[in-house]
């Protein structure tokens, strides 16, 4: 097998044939971010392709928020079976897909792209991810817990809430730096769940401001702490929570799986809450990812072994 370089840009897509006439198998499938580096998806999918005998790789593809357009109908003409989509793609990516399923139209955000019949299909496998990667990490069910959503504005935060939202969660607390985004959410959950029954009664879902007191008023009635921002990618980014508010009744899930133990993470430790970072998510969102592009189960082991979970 002749391996894809470390990653390509919107350039390089511009002269695909060219450039990958000598790529065997072929580049068929990737992942566009930004950043995008960091990104374990290509070793995880590579995996899975070769565990299924399927004759194709999956790259990384470093495209800025400007060319998402261009490089999707570039995918298109080039006959992909599909892209993932992260940070910052994700709530763009809607508005550039021919249709979206009902899950990604709800999240307002697609991370998974399928290629048929030269349509672009958008779905978003992050929630149902995200809900068997804390059953997997906490041995809990997203409807017995308390959670605040930290980034519940963005792509992966929206997801989330709308999969805990579904799960009928015990209590929904999110949180957003723009916090007129988070409102718009709960707007919109609330509308859905009009006159269905919730555990937690009014107050089951709220809204606060993205500062200290906000958060400490409610986290003595939260059970799980997601965090769905970037803030821990960089050893320069500030906490998005204050170590002095994490406490041992507390689970943490770091969204972030580079690197591996994030400050919030570490920071919640010392406090002896249970923690976990993002690679079980990882894991999920792609094997589900992987069902959709080739319509058959993802070969889980082959994909989770070829993560650095033990490192
Ligand atoms: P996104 O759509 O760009 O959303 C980013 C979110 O983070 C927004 O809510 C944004 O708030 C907030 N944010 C950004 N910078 C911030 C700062 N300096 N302070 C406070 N809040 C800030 O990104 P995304 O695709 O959802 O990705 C979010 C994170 O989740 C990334 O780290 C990504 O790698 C990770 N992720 C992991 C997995 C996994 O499988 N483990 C899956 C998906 C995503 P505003 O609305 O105010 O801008």
């Amino acid at each position: 097998m002749r391996q894809s370089t470390e990653r390509y840009t919107l350039a390089d897509l511009q002269r695909w044939e060219q450039l990958c006439e000598d790529s065997d198998p072929p580049i068929r499938a990737g992942v566009f971010g930004d950043p995008v580096a960091h990104s374990l998806s290509p070793q995880m999918q590579n995996a899975a392709l070769r565990a299924c005998g399927i004759s194709m790789q999956y790259a990384r593809f470093h495209i800025r928020p400007g060319e998402l357009r261009s490089a999707l109908r570039l995918v298109r003409k080039l006959d992909f079976v599909g892209v993932n989509l992260t940070l910052p793609h994700k709530r763009a990516g809607l508005a550039q897909v021919d249709e979206a399923d009902e899950f990604a139209a709800r999240a307002g955000a697609v991370n998974t792209i399928c290629l048929r019949s030269g349509k672009l299909i958008g779905s978003n496998t992050d929630g149902e991810g995200f809900e068997r990667a804390i059953r997997s990490e906490f041995a809990v069910p997203l409807r017995d817990l308390r959670i605040m959503i930290l980034g519940a504005g963005g792509g992966t935060g929206r997801a989330i809430a709308w999969q805990c939202a579904l799960e009928n969660c015990q209590r929904l607390v999110l949180v957003n730096r723009t916090v007129e985004k988070a409102q718009m959410l709960a707007q919109e959950l609330r509308l859905f769940c009009n006159g269905k029954a919730r555990p937690g009664g009014a107050t089951w879902l709220e809204v606060i401001e993205w500062e200290e007191l906000a958060m400490e008023a409610q986290l003595g009635k939260i059970d799980l702490i997601v965090n769905a921002t970037p803030l821990g990618m960089n050893p320069s980014d500030v906490l998005p929570v204050p170590a002095g508010l994490l406490a041992s009744q507390h689970a943490v899930f770091d969204c972030i799986y580079q690197p591996r133990k994030t400050a919030l993470l570490s920071a919640a430790e010392q406090a002896g809450a249970r923690v976990a970072n993002g690679l079980s998510m990882l894991l999920q969102q792609g094997a589900l990812s992987f069902s959709i592009w080739f319509q058959r189960e993802a070969p889980i082991d082959a994909m989770s072994k070829a993560l650095p979970f033990r490192q």
